[in-house]
């Protein structure tokens, strides 16, 4: 199996109780007997093939009705981490069941978003990448054994009815009228069903189990509805559709899945599942051993909203500029904004996987970038709020016309990378933040009379500045010290309280950088309207002056801009002739708790 990112060979760092399953499993040989033909099929299909070559089978399961998001990231990092550490393969599955919401955009976008989050669905030159639609066959005749061995029935009770006589958790349900029928005459109307003989929601196919389960996904869920409508992937082959919870674990069984992880919302689906494929099995249809449904809570991040549906809100809305806008918990947006698969990786791993749920807060995704960019990113000086500081005495001590040659190393701990170089000049930019008229107690930086290191260049002593008629600081004027140029004898005579950083005017590059903070103000957003909970300044865009060594950087390289954190050029925008910078994050956690 191609693993492009060599950690994705680590092994999980912490146990949870889905490796103990899996474990067990294979302890007991649970799985062994299983046979696989190479491809999904019904049980005379795989009993046909070889034992299975992959000791488990798990699958990621998105339903290509939008981009992925975050919480997709922590799903697919589980199945198929844990697939890659037990020997297994883990599968890409579009659950694709529902006619009207999907689209090829996002079956591309999903494939494209776990490529790059490093994973890979072949396995022995296999691609495990499959669509639920593609089993509408057997789904369908799975169904009209389930009406043959009198487990369904046609119900042409009208929505409020089968509502009204489902009961609730202190009600028990009651009977449909229609519920008694023969096989013969429900195989009949089943097959006028799907002969688009009934309009839209005239009657739908229903389990026979128990109306007075006191689960109430046992009291007869349906299996099939009509639905008139064209399929991204079967046009108008059918109209009738299977129903999640009916497709779903069928999906499971023809794909030899062993071990089907979803999100806690399922677990009282269980009962139904596993009463679905013993069916099934038991009429000869499915091969056994059958796939098991395990649970685990669901990844709740704050300041973001985990739902396609609300994503989708704010991106109609126009709130932000697309589902790749870089404040977008997307992972195309996250991609954009500048977070390394590697950083989800280690954000998905310490996040744990638990039965209990939870908030975990944002700033955990910015400490894993933060732990994966440290020593990653090349450094780089940048001014993003830039005024101009004029060193006056520079033709006396330096010369007319003249630069020095500067430089520092690319990365502070790893002297092989080399040295970045840059050139002082007679002015340069500077924060304008780093210079103040009448400054507080204990500021350490440009004040009349104040002495600072221009860092890797030479001390300066501030003489003085010009304002505007309201009062801006328009340019900052120092002398330049001589013979007190960074890493040559004698630098350190002068002593200085504080060191900046800037960019030669004559040499910097000039960009547009973009400062994004986090979309949402409020720590759990989507319980109000969204449009109330944005945070006003999640964006804003300044010119800024970067260090020329920034020059030709390709887009989605990463760097650390001194003093101001990690930046990436814009995947989309960036040009050499025009550079863009996304901020990912700052260099240490801004939002209190
Ligand atoms: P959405 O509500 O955003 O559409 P979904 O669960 O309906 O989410 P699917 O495309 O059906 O989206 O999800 C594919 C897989 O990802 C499922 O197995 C689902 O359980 C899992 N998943 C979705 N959201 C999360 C999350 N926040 N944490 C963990 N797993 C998730
Ligand atoms: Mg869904």
């Amino acid at each position: 199996m191609a693993a492009p990112h060599d950690d994705n060979t680590s092994k999980p760092s912490a146990s949870n109780f889905l490796r103990s399953v899996i474990e067990r499993d294979l302890e007991a040989g649970t799985y062994a007997s299983r046979r696989f033909a190479g491809t999904p099929g019904d049980a005379a299909h795989q009993a046909a093939g070889q034992p299975d070559p992959a000791k488990i089978r798990t699958r990621f399961p998105p339903e290509p009705n939008g981009y992925l998001h975050i919480g997709h990231a922590k799903s697919i990092w589980l199945n198929f981490s844990l697939a890659q550490e037990y020997g297994g393969v883990c599968h890409l599955r579009f659950d694709d069941t529902n006619p009207e919401k999907e689209e090829q955009e996002y079956v591309d976008g999903i494939a494209e978003a776990v490529h790059w989050l490093g994973w890979r669905w072949d396995a022995g030159g296999v691609e495990h990448r499959y669509y639920a639609s593609n089993y509408f066959e057997f789904m369908y005749r799975a169904a009209e054994a389930l009406i043959g061995a009198g487990l369904a029935y046609v119900d042409e009770q009208t929505p409020e009815q089968m509502r009204a006589n489902r009961g609730d958790f202190s009600k028990p349900g009651t009977d449909s009228p229609f519920r008694h029928r023969s096989a013969e005459e429900n195989l009949a109307r089943f097959r006028e069903m799907r002969d688009g003989k009934h309009p839209d929601g005239a009657m739908v196919l229903r389990a026979k189990i128990d109306m007075a389960s006191p689960n109430i996904n046992l009291r007869d869920p349906a299996l099939y509805r009509i639905k008139h409508a064209e399929h991204h992937n079967t046009g108008s082959t059918w109209c009738i559709y299977p129903m999640y919870t009916y497709a779903h674990p069928i999906e499971d069984a023809l794909e030899n899945i062993t071990h089907s992880i979803c999100t806690l919302e399922f677990e009282d689906q269980r009962p139904f599942y596993d009463w679905l494929l013993e069916r099934l099995a038991g009429l000869g249809l499915l091969a056994q051993p059958l796939p098991k449904q395990y649970e685990f809570a669901r990844l709740n991040l704050t300041y973001v909203v985990t739902s396609k549906r609300k994503l989708r809100q704010l991106v109609e809305d126009g709130h932000v500029t697309g589902w790749d806008d870089p404040r977008m918990p997307t992972l195309v947006g996250l991609r954009r904004r500048g977070y390394t698969p590697e950083a989800l990786k280690l954000f998905c791993e310490r996040s744990g996987v638990s039965k209990a749920g939870g908030w975990i807060d944002y700033s955990n995704l910015d400490i894993a970038l933060r732990d994966d960019l440290d020593p990653k990113a090349a450094r780089a000086m940048a001014v993003l709020d830039p005024v101009k500081l004029v060193l006056t005495n520079w033709d006396e001590v330096i010369g007319s016309g003249q630069t020095v040659a500067c430089d520092a190393p690319v990365h502070p701990a790893q002297p092989e990378r080399g040295r970045r170089t840059f050139t002082l000049g007679p002015s340069v930019w500077i924060e304008r933040e780093d210079f103040m008229a009448t400054p507080p107690k204990g500021y350490h930086r440009l004040t009349p009379g104040a002495v600072v290191r221009l860092k890797y260049g030479y001390v300066v002593r501030c003489t003085g500045h010009t304002a505007d008629a309201d009062g801006n600081v328009t340019e900052v004027q120092a002398e330049l010290i001589p013979d007190t140029k960074s890493g040559t004898p004698g630098a350190d005579s002068v002593k200085t309280k504080g060191v900046i950083s800037w960019v030669g005017t004559h040499d910097a590059l000039q960009a547009e950088v973009r400062l994004y903070d986090r979309l949402f103000a409020v720590p759990q957003p989507g319980e109000g309207t969204l449009a109330d909970e944005l945070n006003p300044n999640s964006k804003r865009v300044v010119t800024a002056y970067l260090e020329p060594s920034l020059r030709g950087a390709s887009p989605d390289a990463r760097f650390q801009f001194e003093r101001h954190g990690y930046f990436v050029a814009d995947r989309v925008d960036h040009r050499d002739d025009a550079p863009v910078f996304n901020k990912i994050t700052g260099l240490k956690e801004a939002w209190a708790k």
